[in-house]
């Protein structure tokens, strides 16, 4: 599989069936928090970057490997920005024909200020765009933006998409310690999002490796003022530990792989997907060594906690 993966267990999604749409790190943003490591080279460029009937094709391809209600949400996620591919609306939409399960887009919204970008996001069910800040020196700082992409760019894209939209604007909120978590920096961020009305605000944190290593997770009160603050704008769904679960007993190698070709993922959450396929204590200990011997994943630590990057991470 090239551009289908999971189903992974997601807090918010459930058995969220990912889509991937764009090459590795093809993004208009340089987030600080960014899982995948630094973008090499701003992309600011929309066009057919993987076949769109290819993609279309292992799309259902996975959908008939799997029984009703194994999957939740089908969900485009980049691993870079998913609107820069120009016929992500033809995709979900040829989506939608051939299934009733919901799709959500994961998006940065930078782009959300074109038109032609909005009418492509119209076709999903439910659509997660990030804003992490409140002005436009905070929105540079954390996000990295395209020369060319302003702050007010991002604003004016979210609230003229929340005037159009039918389906669920739920936005993400990465709180990142001694950046937004301030009081100021949350009010002025809840003042923003108060103009844009979006369903719910789900906040998450920096829990995996992040492209600069000085970006770390708010402590317990950055937490609770955000908490705090941003509650009364829309529904808050708060950071939880992530879950994920492994459905592959034959081959949990590849299926731990193509999870690390995304993201990186703790060392305590793979034992535990593993356990859960009834995988004894010497069969566990054998997939962390031919993942290793595979030489396409190794151990990190950080901030005490024992994660899983791909190799060249
Ligand atoms: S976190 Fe998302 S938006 Fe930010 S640089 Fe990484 S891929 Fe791009």
């Amino acid at each position: 599989m090239n551009y289908i993966f999971g189903p992974v267990s997601s807090r918010r999604l459930g058995q969220s069936l990912g889509v991937d749409p764009i090459p590795a790190k093809t993004c208009t943003w340089n987030c600080v928090y960014c899982q995948l490591g630094k973008t090499p080279s701003y992309k600011l460029e929309r066009k057919e970057y993987v076949p769109t009937d290819e993609l279309i094709k292992e799309l259902k391809h996975t959908l008939d490997l799997h029984k009703p209600g194994d999957i939740d949400w089908i969900t485009f996620v980049g691993s870079g920005e998913p609107t820069l591919h120009s016929k992500i609306g033809e995709m979900i939409s040829r989506t939608k024909a051939m299934t009733s399960i919901p799709v959500a887009v994961i998006t940065n919204g930078s782009l959300l200020y074109m038109p032609e970008v909005r009418k492509a996001l119209s076709f999903a069910d439910a659509v997660l765009p990030t804003l992490n800040a409140g002005n436009e020196t905070l929105y540079k700082k954390i996000n990295r933006p395209h020369t060319s992409l302003t702050f007010q760019h991002l604003i004016e894209g979210l609230k003229a998409f929340r005037k159009e939209f039918n389906g669920k604007l739920w936005i993400e909120v990465m709180l990142i310690k001694g950046m937004n978590d301030s009081a100021e920096a949350l009010r002025e961020l809840a003042a923003v999002l108060k103009t844009i009305q979006p369903d719910a605000v789900h906040l998450i944190l920096p829990s995996r490796p992040p492209t600069e290593s000085w970006v770390s997770v708010p402590d317990q009160d950055g937490i609770m003022r955000a908490q705090a603050i941003l509650s009364g704008i829309a529904e808050l769904v708060n950071p939880s530990e992530s879950h994920f679960e492994l459905h592959d007993p034959k081959n949990p190698v590849q299926e731990i792989l193509s999870v690390l070709n995304r993201h990186p993922m703790m060392h305590s959450e793979m034992m535990q997907a593993l356990k859960k396929l009834d995988k004894s204590n010497d069969d566990i200990e054998h997939v962390f060594l031919d993942l290793e011997s595979s030489g396409q994943a190794r151990q990190i630590e950080q901030h005490g906690v024992k994660f899983w990057v791909k190799s060249n991470h």
